[in-house]
């Protein structure tokens, strides 16, 4: 099938006028109205046909109708009800032929469980919402572990930290995240005008490929430790640990058993040497 079903600029107003949406910063809502942009992100998420897709926040379908032709399901959640409710009909009344791939689930994507979406999803796709994009990437990797491949348009300084290096400026706690569950990195940068209405920023794709030996049940032992690696930013691991270990000595001691120098700032550790720290305190 042509690409022709995919909304452009004309479809979005007339879909927004129809449903009165007037789009809302608070919900993150900047719509797709560029067909090659949506071939882009599609493209460099490198799909499988059966791959199930979770999308967060579908909006009024542009990437939606870009990937339902790619892949065997897409679970599109979405919170404003508005959204949910007209995704089946725009689906229908353009890429009829895809429709039974669709779910559509009105719902916040920052609760949702995995019990609430029909099959365990193989990959994320999604123009997330940026006001909370961090949560909602983190949250899904964490409660969907069936996903072996993201691919996120974030807001370009996001997409920057959440695939920078130890040592970098701008790596932080969603760098070390994000990279506990796999490879990430950059996929490509997005400019404004490919969004009704255009926002303030530059976008920028990352993609993560979802290691199968990320050490999940080690999660609830690592995050706290990176939290406060970072919490404040010129202290020393020695003190910032202090408060997990109980007190400095003890944080010391535990730094230098997993080979780490005590004087060093949370900045300098891969996510290897945060996995060892929780390893030991997990015994
Ligand atoms: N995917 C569409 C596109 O590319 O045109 C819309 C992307 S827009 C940046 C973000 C979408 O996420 C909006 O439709 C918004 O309503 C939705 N959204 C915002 N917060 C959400 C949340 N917590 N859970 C699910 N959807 C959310």
């Amino acid at each position: 099938m042509g690409q022709s079903h995919l909304l452009g600029p004309a479809e979005i107003r007339e879909l927004a006028a129809e449903l009165d949406v007037t789009p809302t910063k608070k919900l993150g809502q900047n719509f797709l109205h560029d067909p090659n942009t949506v071939r882009r992100i599609v493209a460099a998420a490198e799909l499988d046909p059966s791959d199930r897709v979770v999308e967060v926040g579908p909006g009024l379908g542009s990437l939606t109708l870009g990937l339902l032709d790619t892949v065997e399901s897409v679970t599109a959640l979405e919170i404003d009800p508005r959204l949910a409710g007209r995704l089946p009909a725009t689906v229908d009344a353009r890429a009829a032929e895809f429709a039974d791939r669709l779910t559509v689930v009105n719902a916040d994507a920052l609760q949702v469980a995995r019990a609430d979406l029909p099959v365990g999803p193989t990959a994320l796709v999604a123009n997330l919402p940026y006001n909370v994009s961090v949560p909602v990437l983190l949250h899904m990797l964490a409660e969907l572990p069936s996903i072996r491949r993201v691919l996120v348009m974030v807001q370009k300084e996001v997409a920057d930290r959440l695939a920078a290096q130890p040592g970098s400026k701008v790596y932080g706690v969603p760098s070390v995240k994000a990279a506990f569950y796999g490879d990430v990195s950059r996929a490509g940068t997005i400019g404004k005008h490919v969004f009704w209405p255009a926002p303030n920023i530059e976008s920028g794709l990352v993609r993560i490929d979802v290691s199968d030996s990320a050490p999940r049940d080690l999660r609830e032992t690592v995050f706290p430790l990176v939290d406060a690696a970072f919490a404040q930013r010129r202290k020393t691991l020695r003190s910032t640990l202090a408060g997990i270990y109980g007190s400095a000595a003890a944080a010391e001691d535990a730094l230098r058993a997993a080979g780490i120098d005590p004087g060093l700032r949370g900045e300098k550790l891969t996510v290897a040497d945060f996995i060892r720290l929780g390893e030991a305190r997990h015994g």
